[in-house]
């Protein structure tokens, strides 16, 4: 197959991922006397941090995503094609991909993470993930099927099962789903499901360290906690999902909550692009970079975003992973490559740091800003849902987010729980495209959970 590129007497830029760091690169090389390809296995630019809502219904898919061609439309020097990129090849400077090889003049890798499972394999099998848009309407469907199942259930240790849900992971993430799921528990599924007696449906947040929203302060992490202990959230500290199987997710050899929904939000690693050599990969997978983002070893193939791992003395475990960082390394980068053709001495990159928040529920959130500034409550959501606005992609997408906002605020309503995407394990896919295996419903006897689980996960810690 042919990519079909025209020759030019620029020198080509391919970038290989459209998410927040390959974007901006794009967008800053717009006056640029560069041909610039951009490769991408979707169509659209995801905006990954507001996933959760599209998985929980307040947000309908399309106005999280934008198309890559109408972001760039009437650009002449751009060229975008959808692919899979399957394997870098430095040596004849070419990226092998599904629609053929491009080859270029300087590659930019911006593949951003995947799910980090850990190695569990049965968690890998069975557990829900929220990385994609695809992940996230699963992930809707399935809990809004399982509410349908449990109308129909007679086994109350079944209908338990079907209707508790498991968040692992203590980060923005998990936080965000786990409040989003209470407020849906309270507000939505009453009104739905009158026959089922929703006091029974249980949510857990599990985390492995001592408390949630590790990076951030310690105010924001004890808010966070109280806001999600208020809208009964059941938060399991210093505890380890291990292992998932036949509706059971065990946090020890013996000891589970019977579940059918777990979701999986306890880490990434890199998207990692095969083709470099092994010693430019670190083991959580990320490409180590020096501060031009250029790879260990390659004058012309940088790494920017989640895949980048650059360690700088105040951040030895290399930069978090974040959108800021992806974007701001991405505005260096546009700057550097134009230093490296006019001859110059490329800059290093420095961070910094804007903050950082996370939403919990309807006017609970909590934000940290540099120079140790806290907030939280009514302020920090509307301080979260001016910022989230403000960076979504296209006019059009911030309108109807803001609608939907508005809708579900004064309403106590979420509009959309439709089950268009019917899911079942079967369908779920590896990172290779391979079918997993359908995860066995089994009836598990009911372990109701004892409240002590706290008390005792807190006394271990
Ligand atoms: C649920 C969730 C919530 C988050 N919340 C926040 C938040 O609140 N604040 C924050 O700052 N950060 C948040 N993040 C992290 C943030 O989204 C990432 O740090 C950011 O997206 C990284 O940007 P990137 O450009 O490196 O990669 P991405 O934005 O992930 O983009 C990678 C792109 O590469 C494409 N791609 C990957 N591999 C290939 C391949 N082989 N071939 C072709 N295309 C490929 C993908 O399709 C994707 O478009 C969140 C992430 C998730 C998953």
């Amino acid at each position: 197959m042919d990519t079909n590129l025209p020759v030019s007497a620029n020198p080509r830029v391919v970038i290989i991922g459209c998410g927040f760091g390959g974007l901006r690169l794009a967008q800053s090389l717009r006056n640029a006397p560069v041909q610039v390809v951009v490769v991408d296995r979707n169509n659209y630019h995801n905006f990954q941090p507001l996933l959760y809502q599209v998985a929980t219904g307040a947000l309908e898919a399309g106005s999280i995503a934008y198309p890559i061609r109408k972001i760039f439309a009437g650009r002449k020097n751009f060229y975008y094609r959808m692919a899979d990129v399957q394997r870098v090849d430095p040596a004849s400077n070419t990226v092998v991909t599904s629609v053929g090889n491009i080859r270029y003049d300087y590659l930019v890798l911006a593949t951003g993470s995947l799910t980090n499972f850990f190695g569990l394999e049965s968690i890998e099998r069975n557990a829900m993930q929220i990385k994609s848009i695809p992940n996230a309407l699963n992930l809707r469907s399935f809990i809004f099927q399982n509410f349908e199942k449990a109308l129909l259930m007679e086994n109350p240790n079944e209908r338990q099962a079907l209707m508790n849900i498991v968040v692992v992971g203590g980060g923005p993430t998990g936080v965000e789903i786990s409040g989003s799921l209470a407020e849906m528990r309270k507000h939505v599924l009453p009104k739905d499901y009158p026959e089922l007696d929703l006091r029974s449906m249980q949510i857990f947040l599990v985390e492995a360290g001592p408390a949630l929203l590790g990076p951030m302060s310690e105010a924001s992490q004890s808010d966070a906690k109280r806001y999600l202990d208020e809208l009964g959230v059941k938060v399991m500290l210093n505890t380890s999902i291990k292992n998932f199987e036949n509706c059971r997710a065990y946090y020890s050899d013996t000891e589970y909550i019977p579940t059918e929904n777990l979701v999986w939000a306890a880490g990434v690693n890199g998207a990692e692009v095969p083709g470099l050599p092994a010693e430019v990969v670190t083991r959580n997978k990320r490409v180590t970079v020096n501060r031009w983002n250029q790879v260990e070893g390659h004058a012309n193939i940088f790494a920017i975003g989640d895949l980048a791992n650059m360690v700088t003395e105040d951040m030895p475990r290399g930069m978090p992973m974040l959108a800021p960082v992806a974007q701001q390394q991405a505005d260096q980068l546009g700057e550097n490559l134009m230093r490296l053709l006019r001859g110059e001495t490329p800059k290093d990159f420095v961070y910094k740091n804007k903050g950082s928040m996370a939403i919990v529920s309807r006017n609970k959130a909590v934000v940290d800003l540099p120079g140790n500034v806290h907030f939280n409550g009514i302020l920090g959501w509307a301080t979260w849902l001016f910022v989230h606005l403000m960076t979504l992609v296209g006019f059009r997408n911030k309108v109807v987010a803001f609608v939907d906002w508005a809708f579900s605020y004064f309403s106590t309503d979420q509009a959309l729980r439709l089950i268009i995407r019917p899911f079942s394990r079967r369908d779920m896919k590896d990172d290779k495209g391979k079918k997993r295996d359908e995860h066995r419903t089994s009836t598990p006897e009911y372990n109701p959970t004892p409240p002590a689980i706290q008390a005792e996960a807190e006394s271990r810690a």
